[in-house]
């Protein structure tokens, strides 16, 4: 772990099922700073049985996206918080051009953008084996990064659980919606690079590609340049 006070604000980047989640709480760890889950933190109010969290979960089944609307007020309200200080890490946000432009809009200073890739057979691949621990977010495998005992969480030996919209047609749906808008962040941010602005972060592009170690080691020495 690096000490306190080495700021670090990064946003990764990729397709469901890359391993995102994984190397993102890794990264935390090695950093010391929170881990900015959008979809955690809108799993929880679909799980509130307001109107609005009927209607965010029912995007999220379906693989939709949430509106821009919501998903900014709840990033706004959460890099307020303390604990983002010396940084933090977007974990699937942003994920329209929206998003990223309100991010620039409110002069959030980002570090570094790290887009993982995969390809998609084997990103239907880690999808088909995926496990959460819906009340932590940690992420696990069946055959990648099982957990210690068989459908429990290694830290509080609770339930884990196949999220709802991990199934091959909402896998493909998810797929098809980070073509059509996540994916041109990666020209939004490799632009702003190369326009030479100060204040834009560092663009890299890592594969996800060989064990999560690897993988990991591959995000840090790209987090140096
Ligand atoms: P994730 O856990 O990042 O794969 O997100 C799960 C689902 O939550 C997505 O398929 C979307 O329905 C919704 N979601 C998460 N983050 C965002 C975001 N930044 N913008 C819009 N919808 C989001």
């Amino acid at each position: 772990m690096q000490t306190m006070g080495a700021n670090m604000r990064i946003i990764l980047l990729g397709p469901p099922g890359v391993g995102k989640g994984t190397q993102a709480e890794l990264l935390c760890q090695h950093f010391d700073i929170p881990q900015i889950s959008t979809g955690d933190m809108l799993r929880d109010l679909a799980a509130s049985h307001s109107s609005l969290g009927e209607k965010i979960h029912h995007l999220i089944a379906s693989g939709k996206l949430v509106d821009d609307h919501i998903v900014l007020k709840l990033v706004e309200e959460r890099i307020k918080q303390k604990d983002c200080v010396h940084g933090f890490l977007f974990d699937g946000f942003p994920r329209t051009i929206a998003q990223a432009d309100a991010l620039k809009h409110d002069r959030v200073k980002i570090d570094y953008v790290i887009e993982l890739y995969l390809d998609d057979e084997d990103i239907i691949d880690h999808i088909a084996g995926r496990l959460i621990h819906p009340a932590s977010g940690r992420v696990y495998h069946n055959a990648y990064h099982p957990p210690k005992i068989p459908d429990k969480d290694d830290e509080t030996g609770e339930p884990l659980i196949h999220r709802i919209d991990d199934n091959r047609e909402t896998i493909l749906q998810r797929l098809h919606i980070y073509r059509e808008h996540t994916e041109l962040l990666i020209h939004y941010y490799q632009n702003w690079m190369k326009s030479g602005d100060t204040f834009s972060p560092k663009y890299h592009a890592v594969s996800g590609e060989g064990s999560i170690k690897q993988v990991f080691e591959r995000i840090l020495e790209n987090l140096k340049n």
